[in-house]
């Protein structure tokens, strides 16, 4: 067993674990889970996101623990929830005033089980190692999933592109990789984009990894389709949650054609799950960012789904010019969840949809709520979905599209070819399937049909462990 650091801390954290005392009590009935968990947080009483996404991931795969010893025999969640390697170093840049700046850059090898490490980037102010180690750690049953032999890993700086003009992101960019490029590569760990870092970012990360290593090989995904990208990869998050959402509804004899769909965010993801949306007949009400939402009853569609992009491209992070731009409300300091709606896609960031906006969802009639953000839902509103009979995806199976389709680049990068959109697109809706078949068998085999929390843990964690044990102790 991992060793229980200060009883005390673990009894305040206890008491107060995102006030979820059920899921605490749900735990006590598997024992090794319940340990794990127990000495997880008294490792580390700080790290919430951290912790929140262990005992997201604990609680589902229990029923799995009792029935066979074998992992806890293996030691296999004490070795799960530890890092292999994390890499922590200063990222010193000039701004255009020519002052000197510092940032922390941060990059966490989780596992790498099932193959190199792989995961985004983040350049966010929020970025710490707490939400870096929770990014990872999903990361690494989401991987699984797609079938694709890569671990999970995730890198990130607390240094934030809003407002930065474009020589300043690409120094930070360039010294930022000056100490990374020497712990990543093709066959041992691929990093790409994520929350603030797009297109932009890659190339000028590339660039220095280029120059710095004195190689050309895909050691980033995300690359500019002139230079190794993959047709798709800035859509394939999008898409891939739609093909999902489309995979879930089908279950239910539905379709997305003539549905109400609130998005949050407006950046890559939610972009993609716009467009997709859209086009097979789905009418997304709602948009949002950090200063509030944009109700548009009409849709988004067309010109106003190009507009997100130059948007984001423009480095705005208010979602008002959407409302300035089209003359439709603007709601401030708002989350989209009070709109009513058929189908929810949380797009933006970790824990913006609450047990309240779950009530408000639940009370308007929402009949779906599917993650496009990495853990946007609290524990406690994933429990009221729940019990109010909604059908709730994780982002570990909805966004998997993105490192699927990531996954699919390394394949053309190591090949040396180039493969058109169509093809991209079959084998992105392939996965998405597979995925889904992988949820659904799973939560029914332990006895939680329709759960597809239960589902996607348990089969991304079953991978990954027999791939532990099969190496032994490492
Ligand atoms: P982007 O940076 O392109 O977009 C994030 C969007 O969310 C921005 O519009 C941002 O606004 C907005 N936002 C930030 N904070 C808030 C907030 N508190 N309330 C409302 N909106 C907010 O990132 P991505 O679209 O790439 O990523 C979004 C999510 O999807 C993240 O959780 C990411 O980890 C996940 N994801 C991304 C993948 C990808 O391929 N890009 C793959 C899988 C998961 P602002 O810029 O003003 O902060």
């Amino acid at each position: 067993m991992l060793d229980i650091i200060s009883k005390d801390v673990y009894s305040l954290e206890e008491e107060n674990f995102l006030n979820n005392k059920i899921k605490i009590k749900a735990l006590k009935e598997y024992g090794y889970a319940d340990q794990i968990m127990h000495s997880l947080k008294a490792m580390v009483p700080w790290e919430r996101e951290f912790l929140q996404a262990v005992n997201e991931l604990l609680n589902s795969i229990a029923p799995v623990l009792k029935q066979d010893p074998l992992y806890e025999n293996f030691q296999v969640l004490e070795r799960l929830v530890i890092p292999e390697r994390i890499i922590s170093f200063r990222v010193v840049w000039t701004d255009d005033q020519n002052k000197i700046r510092v940032n922390n850059g941060y990059r966490v090898q989780f596992n790498s089980a099932i193959g190199p490490y792989k995961g985004g980037t983040r350049f966010h102010a929020s970025v710490n190692l707490s939400s870096l180690k929770f990014l990872g750690f999903e990361q690494i049953f989401k991987n699984a999933l797609t079938g694709l032999p890569m671990g999970g890993g995730k890198g990130g700086s607390d240094f934030s592109v809003t407002g930065k003009s474009r020589g300043e992101i690409m120094r930070f960019c360039h010294s930022y990789m000056t100490e990374l490029f020497r712990y990543i590569g093709p066959d041992i760990d691929v990093p790409a984009g994520d929350i603030g870092v797009g297109a932009q970012e890659i190339g000028f990360l590339f660039g220095a990894y280029k120059r710095l290593s004195g190689r050309w090989n895909c050691s980033l995904t995300g690359k500019g389709l002139s230079w190794g990208g993959s047709q798709l990869r800035p859509e394939a998050t999008g898409y891939g949650i739609v093909y999902f959402a489309e995979n879930v509804l089908q279950t239910k004899n539905e379709n997305l054609e003539g549905k109400k769909v609130a998005v949050s965010g407006f950046g890559n993801v939610a972009w993609g799950v716009v467009k997709k949306a859209t086009e097979l007949g789905a009418r997304v009400v709602t948009l949002s960012g950090p200063d509030g939402f944009i109700h548009d009853p009409d849709g988004v569609s067309g010109e106003k789904i190009d507009f997100m992009k130059t948007m984001r491209f423009s480095g705005i992070d208010e979602v008002k010019q959407y409302s300035d731009q089209f003359g439709v409300e603007f709601i401030p300091n708002k989350r989209p969840w009070i709109i009513p709606c058929d189908i929810a896609f949380p797009c933006a960031i970790q824990n913006e949809l609450d047990l309240d906006d779950a009530k408000a969802l639940i009370r308007n009639g929402c009949k779906f709520v599917i993650e496009g953000a990495n853990m946007p839902t609290t524990l406690d509103a994933v429990h009221l979905f729940h019990d109010a009979g909604i059908i709730f995806v994780p982002g570990k199976a909805s966004n998997a599209g993105g490192v699927g389709a990531s996954g699919l680049e390394i394949v053309q990068n190591k090949n040396g070819f180039s493969w058109d959109a169509q093809k991209v697109d079959d084998q992105l809706h392939r996965i998405m399937s597979d995925i889904h078949e992988i949820c659904i068998t799973a939560a029914e085999k332990y006895g939680r049909p329709d759960n597809y929390v239960v589902g996607a843990n348990i089969g991304g964690f079953l991978k990954v462990a027999e791939a532990m044990i099969d190496h032994g102790a490492v």
